[in-house]
């Protein structure tokens, strides 16, 4: 299918309440069961000559000037107090499978840890909780690893101040170096760096801005305006970077941010190439990939002579710049920031006008942990949706606090354990959801925005899910001539 029509596909999207999604097969199907090695099962991997690899790789993490310091203490430290299963959103509700409790899952690692770096785990082995690494350790550790979503929650709680979620990534990246990388991943990451296209969707540059031209008419037949999307424009303000997926399933979002770079007058442009993509899944599972993506991102950038890099509405892709662009990019020619940032200074100096008026449903916005509780901004993207909307209810709890979509980690790709990530890890976000009675949620991440409408076809929800800037774009005021509102100007 053209790209084009695949954003007219995604464009249909279902009407409230009604299911439409290709993937809600439950009712028609029989249940799958939720086992464990569904991911091992499905990916393929080696089975032997693991130990070696994961071990060095370890070795090297626990002297990492990055994770030498934490990644000990959180190992060295458990007081086995349980308060972080109550703050997990896999097993505060239901804590009956054991391989789900983040103690136990960290525990994988910290067996070895034991055995290989301490004196009593030397002397005294099982005794005192330590193992030597085996092949079937490493295949329980692919499972267990690959279902923590390293959303952080548990870190909130913790006494001990143990982060499970850097316990995960460590162990991802252990897991990486003997060769034990989920299909996806390997695949999007390969044409990231080595495809023609540079972009983890590979897309062919020549779809891309066929896809772009597409959407600067749907931009001008909305509007009237001759709104669009510049590309590769030397030496503007800024550039915009989005996940590259957007231009496939999120062109709403899209559209709402290049509306509301033309109604504050901006001067800023999109990129083909590695700087079309703000997509870094080497933040999942292997350093050596996120610098490589990295270095290959900031030569493209450099290249355009831009002196602000703007985030798109993504998670990990904006935690990713904003924890790792000095370690790995090094001092920078350009600043990174973030679109809501962006916008909420547009709404502050008066460059925009919004009317909340032209959104008067109920609308919940779902904190991506990755901006949120990691990322600091939680306020920024409530100041920029209520600009935006009449009627807004907080999910509860929010902000920092908020409850994993249950796809993070990367794992919202992982189709062969599409029921664990309905039944287990987004059984917590589908009842939040669900006690808003809000009819919108805004999800101003393109992975969090997938799980969710998963979610809500799957759970029987009366709701529908936006980004941010799809509900800027309606509320957007532009110009004196505007005055016929959003079910004029802008499709949904
Ligand atoms: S809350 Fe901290 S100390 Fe308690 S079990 Fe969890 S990781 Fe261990
Ligand atoms: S990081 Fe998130 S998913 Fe992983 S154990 Fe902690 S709360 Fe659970």
């Amino acid at each position: 299918m053209e790209l084009k029509e695949q954003i007219n596909e995604t464009k249909k999207r279902p009407e409230m309440g009604q299911a439409a999604s290709p993937t809600q097969v439950h009712e028609e199907e029989p249940r799958r069961k939720i086992d464990n090695y569904q991911l091992y099962r499905a990916a393929h991997l080696p089975s032997t000559g693991r130990v070696e690899p994961f071990l060095k790789a370890f070795d090297q993490a626990l002297n990492h000037e990055l994770y030498r310091f934490p990644l000990r203490t959180y190992l060295e430290t458990c007081a086995k107090c349980g308060n972080c299963i109550l703050q997990c959103h896999l097993t505060c509700d239901d804590a009956s499978n054991k391989s789900y409790l983040p103690p136990i899952r960290s525990d994988l690692l910290r067996k070895v840890y034991k055995k290989r770096y301490t004196l009593s785990g030397k002397l005294l082995g099982r005794l005192v909780g330590a193992e030597d690494l085996t092949e079937e350790m490493i295949d329980e550790m692919y499972e267990s690893f690959y279902r923590c979503t390293m959303c952080r929650r548990c870190a909130l709680e913790c006494p001990m101040g143990v982060d499970n979620s850097l316990i995960t990534r460590v162990g991802r990246v252990c897991l990486s170096a003997a060769d034990m990388v989920p299909h996806n991943f390997r695949i999007s990451v390969e044409s990231q760096l080595h495809g023609p296209a540079r972009n983890t969707s590979a897309i062919p540059e020549k779809a891309f801005v066929d896809t772009v031209e597409f959407l600067n008419e749907e931009m001008e037949e909305m509007t009237g305006l001759p709104i669009r999307f510049p590309i590769n424009k030397k030496g503007a303000e800024m550039l915009y970077l989005a996940p590259v997926s957007d231009y496939i399933m999120e062109a709403d979002t899209l559209m709402g941010c290049a509306m509301t770079f033309y109604a504050a007058g901006a001067d800023w442009t999109i990129a083909t190439g590695p700087a079309s993509d703000a997509i870094n899944y080497g933040l999942f599972y292997d350093d050596r990939r996120l610098q490589q993506i990295l270095e290959q991102l900031y030569e493209a950038v450099k290249a355009l002579e831009v002196k602000r890099l703007v985030m798109g509405e993504c998670g990990h892709a904006t935690k990713t710049q904003k924890i790792f662009s000095e370690y790995f990019g090094g001092k920078l020619p350009f600043e990174i920031t973030t679109m809501f940032d962006v916008t909420a200074e547009y709404i502050r100096t008066g460059k925009i006008r919004l009317d909340p008026g032209r959104n008067t449903e109920l609308v919940t916005l779902h904190d991506p942990c990755n901006l949120s509780r990691m990322g600091g901004i939680s306020e920024t993207l409530r100041f920029v949706l209520k600009s935006a909307v009449s009627n807004f209810v907080e999910m509860e709890p929010h902000g920092e606090e908020n409850f994993c979509c249950g796809g993070g980690g990367g794992t919202v790709g992982f189709e062969e354990i599409y029921d664990f990530r309905m039944e287990v890890a987004g059984r917590k976000k589908a009842e939040q959801l669900r006690q808003t009675g809000a009819r919108i949620v805004a999800a101003p991440c393109a992975n969090c925005k997938k799980q969710l409408r998963e979610l809500i076809d799957y759970h029987k929800l009366e709701m529908e899910v936006l980004g941010i800037h799809d509900l800027v774009a309606k509320a957007l005021v532009l110009g004196s001539q505007d005055e016929e509102g959003p079910s004029k100007r802008v499709s949904s």
